[in-house]
């Protein structure tokens, strides 16, 4: 029998044995990627995200009505001059169909994660995030009673709430950044049965996202042009290429790769920095001096990844090479004005991520770094949060353990094995 998927490392071009695999067992520096057995897309009569399961890593579904919506901007279209905008809203907007009840992208992520490991690898999954991948985390544990222990920056703590009472997660919180909290995830994933997500090498995580790009293609009839996300790992992007890719291949949805705009928040922005010199290779120095305190500048914190995929094969500088890319840098100000903008024209408030990419459109409007003509698909990849606490009784999500930055698994090993126990 022909697999579902195979598992293919991008630079090294070999198929991979799929265990929930994150990383090329060759070493090659290189994301894999899910090759599917089905090159036409049949979108399917499953709820939320499982509609496009013919292009995810899995082979059941969840019963979870989350998933992305697309729809044509008329007000904001008009406002920009743009001829054909194109919105793919990942949130909470029930009059448009938007059921993300955590209001970010992050829950296309989650669900096909969770499938895949139950699948391929079953454990405890363990998930560092800046607080929206937590929160979707969460959520989808909450409703399908999936293990799941996620580690975040103490300043994340208020942001962790579901609409579904959480009896079978751990929350562990790091005196720190974002950055930190990855690292001390690395040290839960060092106990036996605890498995590392995987962030932007999960390809459950990079297909999941990529079906925004997907809704859009099967909303409007073809890619779009353009492609505008605001990113801190830029797994999106890679993602929005990837499904691309794919679209292409079907051969119904037209034959040009969309090019990616892809945007951060000054003053810490990475990738645009780099980009902007044509270089694979970040220089700290230059790319992001005093990176601590540029962090705690910026609107939007989930945009700070210090480590994204962007160097490695596959990752961020190959899909905006493979585009024609280009990369913003978008003040908080910008953003704040993007975002009222949004709310003006098209109702919803939005994710501080989703303002900066806002931001990122309106520049590339006004520079003429994009032909209006052509179609732009908007990401707003996280919006709604005003409407689900009027919707719904927000139920906060404490942590179990506070650790210090750079602490060693040692000091909570014990309790959090006998926590998991009873509770996970
Ligand atoms: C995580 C996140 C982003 C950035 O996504 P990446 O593609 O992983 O960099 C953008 N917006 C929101 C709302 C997010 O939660």
């Amino acid at each position: 029998m022909i697999p579902k998927y195979t598992l293919r490392c991008v630079q090294g071009g070999e198929t991979v044995p799929e265990h929930y695999t994150l990383s090329c067992p060759d070493g090659h520096p290189s994301l894999l990627r899910a090759e599917y057995a089905t090159k036409q897309l049949t979108v399917r009569d499953l709820p939320g995200i499982f509609r496009f399961s013919d292009w995810l890593p899995v082979h059941g579904s969840l019963p979870v009505d989350a998933g992305p919506v697309t729809f044509h901007s008329e007000a904001l279209s008009r406002e920009l001059g743009l001829s054909s905008l194109v919105i793919g809203f990942n949130g909470y907007w029930p009059e448009r169909g938007g059921t993300i009840m955590t209001c970010s992208f992050k829950e296309l992520e989650a669900l096909p994660t969770v499938v895949r490991m139950q699948e391929q690898r079953p454990a405890t999954l363990v998930i560092a995030s800046a607080g929206n991948t937590a929160r979707a985390f969460l959520q989808v544990s909450a409703l399908t009673g999936i293990p799941v222990v996620v580690v975040v920056p103490e300043t994340a703590v208020s942001r962790l709430w579901t609409t579904a009472p959480v009896n079978n997660a751990v929350v562990i919180a790091v005196k720190g950044d974002y950055t930190d909290a990855i690292r001390f995830s690395k040290e839960v994933c060092s106990i036996p049965r605890f498995l590392e997500e995987g962030g932007a090498k999960n390809v459950a995580r990079r297909d999941g996202m990529g079906t925004v790009m997907l809704d859009a293609a099967v909303t409007i009839g073809h890619m779009p042009d353009y492609y505008f996300q605001a990113i801190g790992s830029g797994t999106g992007g890679i993602a929005a290429y990837e499904a691309a890719l794919r679209l292409i291949g079907d051969g119904r949805f037209g034959f040009a790769l969309p090019s990616l705009h892809l945007s951060q928040n000054l003053p810490f922005v990475p990738m645009v920095s780099a980009w902007n010199e044509q270089r694979r290779h970040f220089v700290p120095e230059t790319d992001m001096p005093d990176a601590k305190a540029a962090i705690s500048k910026v609107y939007s914190d989930v945009l700070t990844n210090r480590e994204p995929p962007y160097a490695i094969a596959g990752g961020v500088f190959d899909s905006l090479s493979a585009t024609n890319g280009q990369m913003y840098a978008v003040t908080n100000e910008e953003a704040k004005v993007a975002e009222k903008l949004f709310m003006e024209f098209e109702g919803p408030d939005l994710d501080p991520a989703a303002s900066v990419c806002v931001a990122s459109l309106i520049r590339a409007c006004e520079s003429g770094m994009i032909e209006k003509k052509k179609t732009v698909l908007l990401n707003i990849t996280g919006g709604g949060y005003q409407r689900v606490r009027e919707d719904f009784a927000l139920i906060a999500v404490r942590p179990s353990f506070t650790v210090e930055a750079g602490a060693s698994i040692e000091s909570i090993q014990k309790e959090l094995l006998e926590l998991v126990k009873t509770h996970v």
